[in-house]
């Protein structure tokens, strides 16, 4: 019996204190410099430059891996990377680098521009927890942070929490994908891209060996976080387009909920006719007020006056713009929101019907938008039949005018819109999606369970997913605004 008990301890006990004995990484508890005196005692090197200011990657599978072993760890990098130039930096990972059967983990490294090259940017930890959104620019030096502490990972870019992962117990993986998992292996760092350089100019290590600082966090799954997880694997791009700091919601709250719950917000401003936002000065110092914030940055265009207020050349700050089609001033000139009962005139619903998807044409013929929002809303009075008044006919000459603007459809979780039968229709004719919950408060931020409904019922994949457009491509650059109001 004592033998049966003793035994496995002391084989514990051995292996550790073998394992610490081996480990020949740097001081583990304290921070470590790394840079050209001591690189090759700690790290392997392949294909690296030592000569320009620091470590420089260029050729395609340049690489840096630790000589050491680490499960735990925190670990930055200041770097510098160039137009075309992708990395990964790997944690958890082989010894030699196999980009077909990856094991470990691998936090991206990218900043090109949207709609360019690869969606994922810089500090996504790939696979698990994407991310869409540009949080450093080529030729500008940016510091990476990766921190593994037990069972939790922490990326962070220029000190903002990026991707946040709390592994689980029981891990579900895709079969191609059960080498994500954390170990006590080595740390790679990897150029993946034939163009452009990746310039290391330091590195600072702090090794963890002492089991009593890891820290296991406790990690209660639900099914959608099984749903969510598997659609992060898929690379399917998990982003809410449509967020808004209401009702009290903070930006770190919103940002905490998101990396929470693994999807990306985008987070939008109401600009119009008595909003905040009201005209090229204040879009611009809005805009300022948030440009190191790891959100995509939206305007919501509100009302229709909206298009005589700004320039492009400001508007084109934003990573992409969108609008409803809930304000409108109906043909006996009354000016209608949609929301409120006391503000919408329907003197007969069949007529009311065909001048909503009239507005909707010209709205999305005349405005320059990215994404068609809170789509096929129905005032409370007529929104018992929605089916019935949303004919095959209405429902077309609306996809139709999607398609021949090139302008994305939004999912709206919030409201539950539009039907599933819509959203069949609109895949079928090739139309482009969003997510989006368009929150009113600080407590209905919901986990797009509307969307991920979408996505099974109507068989969404990640092709039918908008992301902005690069810069120089914005619409509002292209297309300019209308001269007069649209309805
Ligand atoms: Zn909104």
């Amino acid at each position: 019996m004592l033998i049966k008990r003793v035994l496995p301890a002391l084989l514990i006990l051995t292996f550790a204190v073998y394992f610490i004995a081996r480990y020949k990484g740097p001081e583990p508890g304290i921070l470590t410099t790394i840079d050209k005196s001591n690189l090759k005692k700690y790290w392997k090197i392949s294909e690296v430059n030592l000569d320009e200011g620091g470590f420089l990657l260029e050729k395609n599978s340049a690489s840096i891996t630790s000589r050491f072993r680490l499960r735990d760890f925190e670990l930055t990098l200041k770097l510098k990377t160039t137009k075309g130039a992708v990395g990964q930096l790997n944690f958890s990972t082989s010894k030699s680098y196999d980009s077909k059967r990856s094991r470990g983990y691998s936090v991206m490294i990218n900043n090109s521009d949207y709609s360019t090259g690869i969606a994922q940017k810089t500090g996504s930890l790939s696979k698990i927890r994407n991310n869409y959104i540009l949080t450093a620019e080529n030729n500008n030096w940016f510091e990476l942070k990766i921190e593994v502490h037990g069972n939790h990972i922490h990326v962070s870019v220029n000190d903002k929490l990026i991707s946040e992962y709390t592994e689980p117990q029981s891990i579900r993986r895709l079969e191609n994908l059960s080498g994500i998992v954390l170990s006590r292996s080595f740390i790679s760092l990897h150029k993946t891209s034939d163009q452009g350089k990746i310039v290391v100019a330091e590195m600072k290590i702090k090794p963890i060996i002492e089991k009593s600082s890891r820290e296991i966090l406790p990690f209660k799954p639900d099914s959608l976080t099984d749903i969510i997880d598997s659609l992060n694997q898929r690379e399917f791009p998990m982003i809410d387009f449509h967020v808004h700091l209401k009702g009290g919601l903070t930006m770190s709250q919103a940002c905490e909920h998101a990396r929470e719950n693994g999807f990306n917000y985008g987070v939008a401003a109401n600009c119009g006719l008595k909003f905040p936002v009201t005209n090229d000065s204040t879009l611009i110092s809005y805009l300022k007020s948030i440009q190191n914030e790891p959100v995509f940055k939206a305007m919501q265009c509100e009302g229709r006056e909206w298009v005589t207020l700004f320039t492009p050349e400001a508007v084109a700050g934003f990573d992409y713009i969108f609008t409803d089609a809930m304000t409108w001033t109906d043909d006996k000139g009354r000016r209608l929101r949609l929301w409120m009962p006391e503000e919408t005139f329907i003197d007969d619903d069949q007529h009311f019907m065909d001048m909503l998807v009239g507005k909707i044409e010209a709205i999305l013929d005349g405005e320059p938008v990215d994404i068609h929002v809170n789509p096929t809303y129905l005032p409370a009075k007529l929104a018992p039949r929605y089916d019935e008044l949303w004919t095959n006919e209405r429902m077309d000459k609306v996809i139709d005018a999607l398609l021949r603007n090139q302008v994305a459809l939004e999912i709206n979780s919030r409201f539950k819109l539009p039907s599933i039968a819509f959203i069949k229709k609109a895949k079928a004719a090739g139309v482009k999606f969003t997510f989006g919950t368009n929150n009113a408060k600080n407590d209905d931020l919901n986990r797009l369970e509307y969307s991920i409904k979408a996505i099974k019922e109507a068989g969404l994949t990640k092709d039918d997913m908008f992301l902005p457009r690069a810069r120089a491509d914005r619409k509002i650059l292209k297309k300019g605004l209308p001269a007069k109001v649209t309805g």
